[in-house]
């Protein structure tokens, strides 16, 4: 089963209501590789769905993000954007010119995370690593 197929299942086992609005908000959240923020899925949803408003949208991630099952980026000077795909604890590649967020394959992070329990005895439940930078697009549009 794939993550839209649960998500919906989830939510109609705790009997939320399913709209078609619904669906498609799922649907970018569970299939979108880009790390949306609630704006960009917004004006996504509002192609096909000319009057659904920008609170449906916030409410449906809130009760998603309620369930654990989208991850939560937050950003003082910009929106928080959101993983709908992984909704555990990764590593993320920030550009800070185009606002990309790249999810980079890493085998080092189960190594950091087992040296940062033996280092100080913590019991570690999530992390969060962002690595800020310039993606190659930009630095040849520099
Ligand atoms: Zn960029
Ligand atoms: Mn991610």
């Amino acid at each position: 089963m794939d993550r839209y197929d649960y998500l919906v299942n989830r939510l109609k086992e705790l009997n939320h209501r399913i709209t078609p609005q619904r669906l498609a908000i799922l649907k970018i959240l569970t299939s979108s590789d880009s790390h949306p923020s609630a704006e960009m899925i917004y004006d996504q949803i509002k192609a096909e769905f000319p009057f659904t408003s920008f609170a449906t949208v916030y409410k449906t991630i809130a009760l998603i993000k309620e369930l654990g099952e989208v991850l939560e980026l937050e950003f003082s000077n910009d929106s928080n954007r959101y993983d709908g795909r992984r909704p555990y604890s990764h590593p993320h590649l920030i550009c800070t010119s185009c606002k990309k967020i790249l999810d980079p394959d890493l085998d080092s992070v189960n190594h950091l995370q087992k040296e940062i329990v033996k280092e100080t005895g913590f019991t570690v439940t999530n992390h969060r690593l962002d690595f800020f930078g310039i993606c190659p697009e930009c630095q040849k549009n520099r």
